[in-house]
């Protein structure tokens, strides 16, 4: 946890922490790391030495389940959307790097990824499979070890900010985090509304949930990984001044849009805030 020190937060009297889970692993950075856990252990459980999932050409997923499958000395096959673009960009260059095998799918295709998997099974044989991004059960379980950690943090937390992208964060998060803690999730994408059906599908088989959730949509700078000038002139300084980096596609959104937040006097006064760091800074190599 990095506290922010900030006029801002002073005139508007609350204190803010950076939870640094950017920190986790050089290359299986954030959540990506805590949604993989359960799914590598019950892979190797279940004696797979094959992983397989889908993603986007320059996705963090991808990234980092080659490098934890490397890790863990299994192979990956990532499924990648659109067609090969040679040569492969740094994102997919690092995940042939891990061993990781590549395979393309159209983009019509990909919008229906799971019918793809018998077709996968016959090319790949048997394999584990972890969907896009990464989310599903076993992922929530992984975020919730995050949970705990802000739970446990000295400080009373009375609201936790975090970026979504398919929710699968927000859930684990939801599912974990005090019911005496505001959880506010703030999508990447245009059009987030969608997330809230989607989170709750995640959440339909959880118990004793904090309920005392929401999306904040207003933060999505025009839509997934659009390069807006205001935007990268506020990670600019954000680093400059916090020694912090962030990346435009999830962070850097989430991070204007807490700061914008408290300069509106949006959060209670007194409160403490903390904004999830979750990673992904492979971007911006
Ligand atoms: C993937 C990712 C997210 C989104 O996580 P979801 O669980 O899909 O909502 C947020 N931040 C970063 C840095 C990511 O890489």
């Amino acid at each position: 946890m990095q506290e922010i020190k900030d006029p801002i937060l002073e005139q508007n009297g609350v204190r803010f922490f950076v939870k640094r889970d950017d920190l986790t692993h050089p290359e299986v950075s954030g959540n990506k790391w805590r949604k993989l856990k359960y799914n590598l252990l019950k892979a190797k459980e279940e004696g797979y030495s094959t992983l397989l999932t889908f993603g986007g050409a320059y996705s963090n997923h991808i990234h980092a389940f080659a490098a934890a499958g490397k890790l863990y000395g299994m192979k990956t096959i990532g499924v990648i959307r659109g067609e090969e673009h040679l040569p492969l960009n740094k994102t997919l260059s690092f995940a042939t790097s891990q061993g990781m095998e590549l395979t393309y799918l159209d983009r019509t295709s990909f919008r229906d990824y799971k019918a793809a998997i018998p077709k996968l099974r016959e090319q790949f044989g048997d394999f584990y499979m972890a969907p896009m991004g990464g989310s599903n059960q076993l992922a929530l379980e992984g975020v919730a070890e995050l949970g705990e950690e802000i739970n446990s943090f000295d400080q009373k937390v009375d609201y936790v900010c975090a970026a979504c992208g398919t929710g699968g964060t927000l859930a684990g998060l939801i599912n974990s985090i005090d019911t005496t803690t505001e959880i506010i999730g703030f999508p990447a994408l245009k059009g987030g509304e969608f997330l809230y059906d989607d989170i709750n599908e995640f959440l339909s088989s959880s118990e004793n949930i904090n309920t005392n959730w929401s999306l904040n949509t207003s933060y999505h700078f025009g839509g997934y990984a659009k390069k807006k000038p205001e935007l990268l002139a506020f990670m600019e300084n954000f680093k400059e001044k916090h020694n912090i980096e962030l990346e435009r596609i999830y962070t850097g959104k989430m991070m204007y849009g807490v700061i914008d937040l408290i300069k509106k006097g949006f959060f209670k006064r007194d409160s403490v805030i903390v904004a999830l760091h979750s990673g992904g800074l492979q971007i911006n190599r």
